[in-house]
């Protein structure tokens, strides 16, 4: 157990002991047993014994310690004005943290002041803006299962955004969870493990939360008939087991509110459950996600903006970035839903200035969601309320701007965005301009709003008046014209008379203060009028406080309004993204087609959106798969332009079924299923993730689940193993692929022969890159053209990459050597590689890597050719070159 968690022993031991302060730490460590427990003491955070060292370790700050009557304590503080930044390290380091709270102002109580654990933060349930990046949601997951089924509920709790989907195989329920990339997820008992990456936190909780009845009461205190709303048992359970997760997160005000099984722990802003297929929308697993680069660079260097959302967001508020997130996240599938996106895309990149008028605006919008959802948990200030209302503000006007829209999208956008008038008047009239961040020190509402405070601002006024006039009274009726009427903040009100002038100072003076040259007095009537003052000013600090949360509570009975214009903002804010992308960028509106029997992808002049933005000048190049033209075997030397090329097939008809206009000059596009892609082990060293064995597992997960419905994407797949392997694998996936699985696939190989095997296939077709020599230097076209490669130029792509010169010389002597040892005196250097069927006998029958080859000196130095061939020199260090070919080189001459 980490001694920074739980009830310290040296407390534990003499619990009875210990004064009510540690005796209170020490309960509230028992009760959040598995969170660091933040203490409040007055202005810090306090934390003790080995959660004391602890933290002071991982936060840099000093360890002291607290001694009393039962001993010595080490002690950690954090001041609580910065605690965020503090709490931000902890849950970095994989804590969950307990903030407990004075919950009653100190001297309120005879005892010890009352603590109460008023949040527990974890990293999926973070409400803190610090702590949250804006635009993309941050999910809590749950995990249940009853009989077959396995249930996953995604909950943002900042947002209130809440998904509930359901599978028979714990793998789709593991691509849902890569989809979502929850940071935090409560596994219910009996729940399939391997769903969550290792980046997840699983939190152990309650397991009694999974219950199917308890589950269905937290859910219908939420939601009317969760039966009708969820589609299976192993639903309800994982949406109840995470509102309970979430109710305990969020703390309470009080201990008494924690034992009371209540109402008062519901989250009113979740008000929405959206239970989905995960077959309603394009699938895309883990290993899609990330080679396909939709959010996470792929390089481990990789620029942030290296990323398909990198490249079209454009959206001008939060709200609209998560919302042109979650599209990505999903792709839809029926055309009709997509073309209403396209159309309502199309005429704001038609309308050039409503469109940038639009982004304007938009600019203006806060975080609506989490705005609400701040107001609805009291957690919002004054300022979230003018937040609010400067984000009503602009709503008549992006409104006027989708008035007399053509397509329906924009038109029902229109109808829904309500101006929530009545909200926004109620914040006008209430709350001033500017109001402070504190909620409970006045100087918050708005002159005229309430006659009982405008009265005891206008008694406080008057005193202050009756004050400023004194001095001028004062200095008449006693004739002392030095006489001064001042304020201190320990004496209060005084009248100041200095000492030469003392003998005129009248009977009713009583003294205050004695100063150096001066007295300072006071006056009956000036102490009843100063303390008219305070207590005015007093009771109008309660009074404003109440009026304040009295506003707020009237707005967050309003959540659901505040939701759906945020919705509908979002919705806006992510169709103008993609509007200005596609004029920015010059993209083209696919053409789509219904979802018949046969797939169709039809591109002309297709880029890659990431990698057109890195480059100077970007060569398009067309795609074209349909009938008998189904799988494409791409090859071409390294760099020449493969893997683009495949990705950006892939991108292209990901972009369509998002809605958005697609980098092309045309595109005609049947929606697609599924989306597979693997990438070859050499590529994706950089991932960590370079044996054979993943490759092989992810290569199996295409074979079986893919159909005539997905688009496979394989990139040097079979590279893991030696070249006689690589090659029988390849030949018989692409085989399998072809005969019985139908998917419209691409394929780059550096197994030349597979060239040869696709001739023979009547649905497959081969794609080549060509480079060309000039003057002994390689020159890319990155030109896609019908047929196989004829070299792979290897060798020069070396010397381009810096390889030493006599070893590129060496290099270009073993090739030659090769290609005269070969029988037959081909000069495609590609046909030096040996097909599976020859190579695989090289020692009586069994595959032999071409390392530990026995056969002779003809036939070795041909396996030399083939792993020359399959060097990814672009991929190597010159050293890495170097060492490779001294090898190489000693492997011929050992058997010479
Ligand atoms: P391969 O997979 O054939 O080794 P890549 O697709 O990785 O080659 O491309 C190598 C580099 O060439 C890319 O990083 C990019 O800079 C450039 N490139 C690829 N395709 C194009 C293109 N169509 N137009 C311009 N540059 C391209
Ligand atoms: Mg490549």
């Amino acid at each position: 157990m980490d001694p920074a968690l739980g009830p310290p022993e040296a407390m534990a031991e003499k619990r009875d002991e210990l004064t009510p302060m540690m005796a209170q730490y020490h309960d509230l460590c028992d009760r959040y047993d598995d969170a660091l427990v933040l203490f409040q003491v007055g202005d810090f955070y306090e934390t003790f014994c080995g959660a004391a060292e602890r933290t002071a370790r991982l936060l840099e700050v000093t360890l002291t310690s607290r001694e009393d009557s039962t001993g010595e304590y080490p002690m950690t503080g954090i001041p609580i004005d910065n605690a965020e930044s503090y709490i931000e390290e902890l849950l970095e380091a994989g804590y969950r943290v307990a903030v407990a709270d004075q919950v009653e102002e100190p001297g309120e109580s005879s005892g010890v002041v009352d603590r109460a654990v008023t949040r527990v933060i974890t990293p999926g349930t973070l409400t803190e803006d610090e702590l949250l990046a804006g635009d993309d949601n941050n999910f809590v997951a749950a995990v249940a299962c009853s009989g077959e089924e396995v249930a996953l509920a995604l909950l943002d709790v900042s947002t209130g955004d809440f998904l509930a989907t359901s599978s028979t195989s714990s793998k789709a329920i593991a691509d849902e969870v890569s989809r979502f990339d929850p940071a935090e997820a409560v596994v219910g008992p009996g729940a399939p493990t391997g769903v969550f990456p290792d980046d997840c936190m699983e939190t152990p909780f309650d397991e009694a939360v999974f219950e199917r009845e308890r589950a269905v009461e937290t859910v219908s205190a939420y939601f009317r008939n969760p039966d009708a709303l969820l589609a299976t048992d192993a639903e309800i359970r994982a949406c109840g087991a995470l509102l309970e997760y979430a109710e305990y997160a969020r703390g309470s005000e009080s201990e008494a509110e924690l034992e009371a099984d209540d109402e008062s722990a519901r989250l009113e802003y979740i008000t929405h459950l959206t239970r989905y297929d995960p077959r309603e929308y394009l699938l895309l697993d883990a290993v899609a996600l990330r080679s396909l680069e939709l959010f996470e660079p792929r390089a481990v260097h990789g620029r942030d903006e290296a990323t398909l959302v990198g490249v079209l967001d454009e959206t001008s508020s939060a709200l609209g970035g998560r919302k042109l997130r979650d599209w990505i996240r999903r792709p839809l599938l029926e055309p009709a839903r997509i073309e209403a996106r396209l159309d309502a895309v199309e005429e704001l990149q038609r309308s050039v200035r409503a469109r940038e008028k639009l982004q304007d605006l938009l600019w203006d919008v806060y975080d609506l969601e989490r705005l609400i959802g701040r107001i609805s948990r009291e957690r919002a200030n004054a300022r979230d309320l003018c937040s609010l209302r400067a984000t009503l503000a602009v709503v008549p006007d992006v409104r006027a701007h989708l008035a007399g829209s053509e397509c329906d999208r924009l038109q029902q956008l229109h109808a829904d965005l309500d101006p929530l008038a009545d909200i926004r008047e109620l914040i006008e009239d209430s709350i001033v301009e500017d109001p402070p961040i504190e909620i409970t020190e006045g100087g918050i509402v708005a002159e005229g709003y309430d006659e009982n405070l405008d009265a005891l601002r206008q008694t406080a006024r008057d005193g202050k008046q009756w004050i400023d006039d004194l001095e001028e009274r004062e200095r008449e009726r006693t004739g002392i014209d030095s006489l001064k009427v001042g304020y201190n903040s320990v004496h209060g009100y005084y009248i100041e008379v200095t000492n030469p002038n003392l003998d005129s100072v009248p009977d009713d003076y009583q003294r205050r203060q004695t100063l150096k040259n001066s007295e300072r007095f006071a006056t009956p009537a000036l102490k009843e009028r100063e303390d008219e003052i305070v207590g005015a000013e007093e009771r109008a600090d309660e009074l404003e406080y109440e009026l304040f949360r009295e506003v707020r509570k009237t707005v967050a009975n309003e959540v659901e309004r505040v939701q759906a214009l945020a919705d509908a903002l979002a919705t806006v804010d992510a169709l103008v993204s993609l509007a200005t992308v596609a004029a920015q960028y010059d993209y083209c509106r696919p053409e789509l087609l219904e979802r018949g029997d046969d797939l169709e992808v039809e591109i002309e002049g297709g880029r890659h959106p990431v990698v057109e933005r890195t480059q100077e000048s970007f060569v398009p190049n067309d795609a074209r798969f349909a009938g008998d033209r189904r799988l494409a075997v791409i090859t071409g030397p390294n760099m020449s332009g493969k893997s683009t090329y495949m990705r950006q097939v892939a991108q292209i008809v990901l972009l369509a079924q998002v809605g958005s206009f697609v980098p092309a000059r045309s595109a005609r596009l049947t929606p697609v299923d599924r989306i597979f892609t693997r990438v070859g082990a050499s590529d994706d060293i950089a991932g960590g993730r370079s044996t054979f064995m993943v490759e092989m597992d992810e290569l199996a997960t295409i074979l079986r689940e893919a159909d005539d419905r997905s688009l496979v994407l394989l990139d040097e797949v079979g590279r893991g193993t030696s070249t006689a392997d690589g090659l029988a694998i390849a030949q018989a996936m692409t085989e399998h692929l072809h005969d019985e699985v139908g998917a419209t696939t691409l394929f780059a190989t550096h197994h030349h022969p597979l060239t040869e095997v696709a001739e023979d296939l009547e649905d497959a077709f081969t794609l080549h890159f060509e480079v060309d020599q000039e003057d002994g230097e390689v020159v890319f076209h990155h030109e896609v053209a019908p047929g196989a490669a004829t070299g792979s130029y290897g060798v020069e792509v070396a010397t381009a990459a810096g390889v030493p010169e006599p070893v590129v010389a060496r290099s270009r002597e073993l090739v030659a050597e090769t290609a005269d040892e070969r029988p037959d005196d081909s000069d495609s250097p590609a046909e030096a590689t040996p097909k599976p069927t020859t190579s695989a006998t090289a020692d009586g029958g069994e595959q032999t890597a071409p390392r530990q080859s026995t056969s002779d000196a003809p036939g070795l130095s041909s396996d030399v050719a083939a792993e020359l061939q399959a060097l990814e020199v672009a991929h190597m260090t010159p050293v890495e070159a170097l060492a490779e070919l001294d090898r190489l080189k000693r492997l011929l001459e050992d058997r010479r």
